[in-house]
């Protein structure tokens, strides 16, 4: 995975192709909770739910090709004469669709009630998935595969909308923001952090996106921007190593020697105990099932609305903190060094998965890194294999294995003894200056922990069978289920 991807994606996102910031700006997003009416809501429900339309339609309309060749393949025509593809870029669907809305049932009614923007977005979604997948099956495309875009569904997509054209404003009073059709919809925060960049000219906005989210309707603003952000306050030469974990969420060393502790909030595992009390209520009372059709009880939908609100305070309790922890780390040291950890793989071992996702690692660095970006700072990326738990800080003895539960760090060639994440905070911090320039990923020149291997799998998932309650019934063997298609079994009994 490419280290600054940031850039690229707000480029994307911006809507304008090839789009760089002019000289001393930098793309940042500016994210209001709204308060929309009634009518507001309304109208918001009503461009998602287009975006949603057109990306569907442009699926079926390329993928509608596809069965079409294989139906004229099965008949035996040739190659050259099958039905040609259709194209999949944003300016083929955009003139496909504009011919079809006019005349299409799906579409004539209504599609005048939403700003051309709406069908943008879900249109521009679509070119973008199709090119996902194809340069996917190309093996262009880091990370995992992509697969056919599929339609979305109405239950499940999340309701979004991006405006990069038309009447796009934050109001004077700052408690407003005017988008295009949707007209000025009250924001539920002040806007002023914003509104006062614009005011003295050193903030453009180039895009607004409208989502909704955790029960609320926000506005994202994508935004070109000056950022006069103070230098950071400690030396430049200073560095700091970031060793994240579960039992602090982050262990700071820099290179003056000082060592901090942030502790870890785990608001998940704090309102665990609520949680479950809610959940419990929930699933007493008549809930909704699709296969029967049964819809759920007002009862339900009261206690199921009560355990969201938690969920939704957890997670923002969680950005918050996160957010203040990264700002405060690059407001101190320009050179950060944090861990490539893998943390899907973590996610993956039921063991951690609660702790992992509640620590937030990814969003962690990646907010060091683009935050590093907006003040001209500097990201090392530690190799995913270098050892920073297992080698001495001091004399930097590599040892063999240890195990998560052992905290204290003993060396075996010298005397030092120290905590465990703190010793590797250190020796993330050391790296910085084996490193020149500090884009590439680092640790991969040193010494190697003595064995990699399955050092992907250290956090490696059941790969037999968990035993079931209740013995099995019918006789059946796992694999024999496998073959039956056990969507369950099939997962745990799939060598990886
Ligand atoms: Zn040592």
């Amino acid at each position: 995975m490419p280290v600054w991807r940031a850039g690229r994606c707000q480029r994307e996102r911006a809507g304008v192709k090839g789009f760089e910031p002019r000289a001393g700006f930098v793309v940042q997003a500016y994210r209001f909770a709204l308060d929309p009416n009634v009518g507001q809501e309304q109208g918001l429900r009503s461009h998602c739910g287009a975006a949603r339309a057109a990306y569907n339609w442009a699926v079926s309309w390329v993928t509608a090709v596809w069965w079409q060749r294989r139906a004229e393949q099965s008949y035996g025509i040739a190659d050259e004469k099958l039905t040609p593809w259709r194209p999949t870029s944003l300016p083929a669907l955009r003139k496909a669709f504009n011919e079809v809305k006019h005349t299409d049932a799906r579409f004539a009614a209504w599609w005048a009630d939403n700003s051309k923007e709406a069908y943008s977005t879900g249109l521009a979604n679509a070119a973008a998935a199709f090119d996902n997948y194809t340069k996917s099956k190309q093996g262009v495309r880091a990370g995992r595969p992509m697969g056919r875009p599929r339609r979305k569904s109405k239950r499940r997509a999340r309701l979004s909308c991006r405006f990069t054209t038309g009447t796009i404003r934050v109001e004077t009073d700052r408690r407003h923001v005017t988008l295009p059709r949707l007209g000025t919809i009250r924001t539920h925060e002040n806007t002023r952090k914003l509104q006062r960049r614009i005011a003295t000219g050193t903030a453009r906005i180039l895009s607004a996106t409208v989502t909704h989210q955790r029960g609320r309707w926000l506005v994202s603003f994508q935004v070109e921007i000056i950022r006069d952000a103070p230098r950071p306050a400690r030396q430049p030469d200073t560095v700091v190593g970031v060793d994240l974990g579960v039992k602090h969420l982050a262990v700071l060393a820099d290179t003056t020697g000082k060592i901090t502790y942030v502790p870890n909030p785990a608001h998940y595992d704090a309102a665990l105990g609520r949680l479950r009390r809610l959940s419990r209520r929930v699933s007493r009372r008549r809930g909704p099932d699709r296969r029967t059709g049964r819809t759920p009880s007002r009862r339900w939908l009261k206690a199921d609305a009560e355990r969201n609100r938690v969920h939704h305070r957890v997670t923002n309790l969680r950005t918050d903190a996160l957010h203040k922890l990264t700002t405060q780390i690059r407001a101190e040291y320009a050179t950060v060094v944090v861990e490539d950890l893998n943390v899907a793989g973590m996610l993956s071992n039921r063991r951690l998965a609660r702790k992992v996702a509640d620590a937030g690692f990814g969003t962690i660095r990646r907010q060091i890194e683009y935050k590093g970006q907006w003040v001209g700072g500097v990201t090392v990326k530690a190799d995913r294999w270098y050892p920073s738990s297992k080698t001495c800080s001091e004399c930097g003895a590599v040892r063999d294995k240890l195990p998560l539960h052992v905290r204290v760090f003993a060396c075996e060639q010298c005397p030092m003894v120290m905590d465990r994440d703190a010793n590797a905070a250190r020796n993330l911090a050391a790296l910085a200056a084996a490193v020149k320039a500090g884009t590439g990923v680092a640790g991969d020149q040193d010494a190697k922990a003595s064995k990699p291997r399955r050092a992907d799998r250290q956090t490696r998932t059941t790969t037999r069978p968990r035993k079931r309650p209740g013995g099995r019934a019918g006789g059946a063997t796992p694999r024999q289920r496998t073959e039956t298609g056990d969507p369950r079994l099939t997962e745990a009994a799939t060598p990886r």
